[in-house]
């Protein structure tokens, strides 16, 4: 019997997830159809009690679930844990476990991005969301000793420096609020820049203004595009790399959780730049507009072990988009 993954968002049309995993899954010869469902906040809680069912391999979650999935499944990896947010699930019977797959998602992008360099320890994050958790997580666990994360709403940044207050006890996690002079200051202190926020994604805005970019950063964003924040970092002198090795990563991830198997990465890559050449650009992180912000308070993670992350034989590299 054909078996389904299912990616529940909202909204989740135009996923190039669905390209990545559906060429995965043919390539393997596994009989598994990957769907989009778009389902509201009431209809999360519906659509997740159906994949308990023996025709799912498991489901991708995406914006704006991937927290409020956390309370109606039964259990959560160490990732998902740390995080707070879940973007993959597997059945274990009838039971559902959360994994978070940005989480190596990300450690595959720092590694492609700092290439053979030595692993700066200071980083400035802007963004406080889901994303921002898996990349603030990441680098706790990297061993990074000072990172500040800038937020438009601060209560969030806040939020999420409280989050991780254990795991981060022996390193300097900070809020600061969003001013392009404190952001100017600190970005003078750092080596790693990491945008993720969702400026960019539909618009041809970037977060920060272009002339307060020094030029000797290694620079990252999520965003899957070229974005003008990358064209302006790079334009500035600093090293580039945008989300797509994330999102290649993390979807490799969850593909091995559903199937057992290793994921075809150059089959996924390529599908994702066929999808990609096509003008199909993911919804997923497009905010859905009519649905509030997840509460940004939580309970302290409990502190995580660090792991070693696989060391990237790539250099760091400039991707187009
Ligand atoms: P969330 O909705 O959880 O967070 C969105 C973030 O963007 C918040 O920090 C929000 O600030 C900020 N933001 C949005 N609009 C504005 C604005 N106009 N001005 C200032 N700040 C703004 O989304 P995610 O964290 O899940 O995703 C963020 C981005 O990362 C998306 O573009 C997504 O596509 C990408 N992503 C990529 C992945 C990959 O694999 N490459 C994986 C995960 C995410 P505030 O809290 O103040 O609203």
């Amino acid at each position: 019997m054909t078996k389904r993954v299912v990616l529940i968002g909202h909204p989740v049309a135009h996923s190039l997830s669905g390209a990545m995993q559906q060429a995965a899954f043919d390539h393997l010869g596994i009989g598994a159809t990957y769907e989009q469902w778009d389902r509201t906040t009431l209809q999360l809680a519906d659509a997740v009690a159906e994949i308990r069912d023996d025709a799912f391999l498991g489901a991708n979650i995406t914006i704006p679930h991937k927290e409020r999935v956390v309370p109606l499944i039964d259990r959560s990896t160490e990732d998902a844990l740390a995080t707070g947010a879940i973007n993959t699930l597997t059945r274990e019977g009838r039971r559902l476990v959360g994994h978070n797959t940005d989480v190596p998602g990300f450690a595959a992008a720092l590694d492609r991005l700092v290439g053979r360099q030595k692993m700066p320890r200071q980083a400035v994050v802007l963004g406080a969301g889901g994303g921002a958790r898996a990349v603030v997580f990441g680098l706790i666990r990297q061993g990074f000793q000072r990172v500040i994360v800038f937020n438009r709403h601060l209560h969030r940044a806040e939020g999420l420096v409280r989050f991780f207050g254990r795991s981060a006890a022996h390193m300097e996690l900070k809020a600061m609020p969003w001013h392009d002079s404190i952001i100017e200051s600190e970005l003078t202190k750092t080596r790693v820049l990491v945008n993720a926020t969702s400026i960019g994604l539909v618009s041809d805005e970037s977060p920060v203004p272009a002339g307060i970019l020094p030029g000797d950063l290694l620079v990252l964003d999520l965003i899957y595009n070229r974005t003008r924040f990358l064209h302006d970092a790079e334009a500035a002198g600093s090293m580039v790399l945008d989300g797509e090795t994330m999102l290649l990563h993390q979807g490799a991830a969850a593909f091995s959780l559903w199937t057992g198997q290793p994921a075809p990465l150059d089959v996924m890559a390529a599908a994702l730049a066929d999808a990609r050449a096509q003008g199909l650009r993911s919804a997923e992180g497009e905010p859905a507009g009519d649905e509030p912000a997840p509460a940004a308070e939580a309970e302290p993670a409990p502190a995580a072990e660090a792991e070693p992350t696989p060391a990237s034989e790539e250099a760091a590299t400039t991707t187009a988009g």
